[in-house]
């Protein structure tokens, strides 16, 4: 795992805690999953809904141009408030897409603020593919930009790693 994904600054929210190590693994013989507390809306899990082995946030598959593989599946529970049977949502999603997401934070080994992501995503169109699932927002306080990883970079914007933050050529 490179070095910096494990200096986050934030703070873990104990309750969901994820061994990143074993994700690594996982995503390699897919066989078992991790199954989270966190709850999303149905309206999510179906804005959301992609077709194929793809990221849930770019939609875009693993090992192309410069993502990288796939991690997951991790199921986060999915409240229907119609349908009584609780359900699970899969969630794919590149290395990338996971780590510039102001609300998934990744310390100690621990993932967690992906419901959260997913609520936003959902919402969320990017500003350069227009299409939904965009989680990165431009640091710029008055800018509304927001994108998928790849569509950022495509876009030109600047990435810092000493905090995790993202701007668009605007507001560099
Ligand atoms: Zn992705
Ligand atoms: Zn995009
Ligand atoms: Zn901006």
């Amino acid at each position: 795992m490179p070095e910096h994904l494990k200096k986050k600054p934030k703070i873990a929210v104990e309750e969901t805690v994820i061994d990143l190590s074993k994700v690594q693994l996982k995503s390699s013989c897919i066989e078992s999953s991790f199954e989270l507390s966190d709850s999303i809306e149905l309206k999510t899990c179906e804005l959301l809904k992609r077709n194929g082995w793809v990221c849930t946030f770019c939609g875009k598959p693993g090992n192309i141009g410069n993502l990288d593989v796939l991690f997951g599946p991790y199921l986060v529970q999915v409240s229907d408030c119609i349908n009584e049977k609780s359900r699970t949502f899969s969630v794919w999603m590149h290395r990338d897409c996971a780590i510039w997401t102001s609300s998934i934070c990744l310390s100690n080994q621990t993932l967690c603020g992906l419901a959260d992501a997913l609520t936003t995503a959902a919402n969320m169109a990017c500003s350069l593919c227009t299409k939904l699932g965009a989680t990165l927002q431009c640091s710029s306080r008055q800018c509304r930009d927001n994108y998928h990883f790849v569509c950022a970079k495509q876009r030109g914007c600047s990435f810092k790693i000493e905090n995790f933050t993202m701007i668009c050529p605007k507001h560099k």
